[in-house]
């Protein structure tokens, strides 16, 4: 039997969400600082990121929102979560074309930011040092459990990083791992529920360890 905990569990991380960001006075009001929203796939990284942005828009400040050319699965111009909510976002190429829109701006949200070159450290060290609230939100790990791009960078150098979790489809704990369910060996792989589970680090161990058994077995046939 296999129980769909993504779903079950979806109101419970939408609420710990929204409790974890409201102890936060006059968040609106903080200027100049990065703040790095990650996790694995289906930990609602997106959806937190929309939340903040949205909130500063009611507050009226200005926001600009950039997403990685490269990442056009649900809408090329729209920063988009798992459960459509979404935001008008700019797709652009390369980190360093993010100063060329972010004049007159009180906030720059980026989504999807493992997908960017290392140069966005120093470009939002750069924005956050010029007063702007810096909102960022990517995966921290890749499907192999590795530090992903940017993110680590963007990690070290934010004044706040919120760490948000999935549930792991196998056991219901809270999953950490981006688990690859298809044969694909490159690190960039665009996909969401027909491509990536999330696993807790006991579950994501034994997928792997499965794997290499089956690698092996293949490996013995005539
Ligand atoms: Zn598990």
């Amino acid at each position: 039997m296999d129980t769909d905990y993504r779903y079950l569990c979806k109101d419970i991380i939408i609420n710990a969400m929204v409790l974890f960001s409201e102890d936060h006075i006059n968040e609106t009001n903080r200027k100049g600082r990065i703040e790095v929203i990650c996790g694995s796939m289906f930990s609602g990284k997106t959806e937190e990121l929309i939340r903040r942005l949205k909130r500063a828009k009611f507050a009226k400040q200005r926001v600009e929102i950039f997403k990685p050319a490269i990442d056009t699965r649900y809408s090329k111009a729209d920063v988009v979560s798992h459960d459509s909510h979404t935001i008008p976002s700019t797709p652009i190429d390369s980190s360093a074309s993010i100063l060329l829109f972010t004049s007159e701006i009180d906030v720059v949200g980026i989504d999807e930011a493992q997908f960017f070159d290392q140069g966005l450290i120093e470009v939002c060290n750069h924005l956050a040092n010029n007063g702007i609230r810096v909102i960022v939100a990517g995966l921290d790990m890749d499907f192999r459990g590795k530090p992903f791009g940017p993110m680590p960078g963007l990690c070290a150098i934010a004044d706040e990083v919120s760490k948000v979790h999935a549930i792991c489809v196998k056991c219901g704990q809270l999953a950490v791992f981006s688990h690859r369910t298809v044969k694909a060996s490159q690190q960039i792989l665009l996909g969401e529920t027909e491509e990536y589970e999330p696993l807790c680090r006991a579950c994501y161990q034994e997928a792997i360890a499965e794997k290499l058994d089956r690698n092996e077995e293949t490996k013995k046939l005539p």
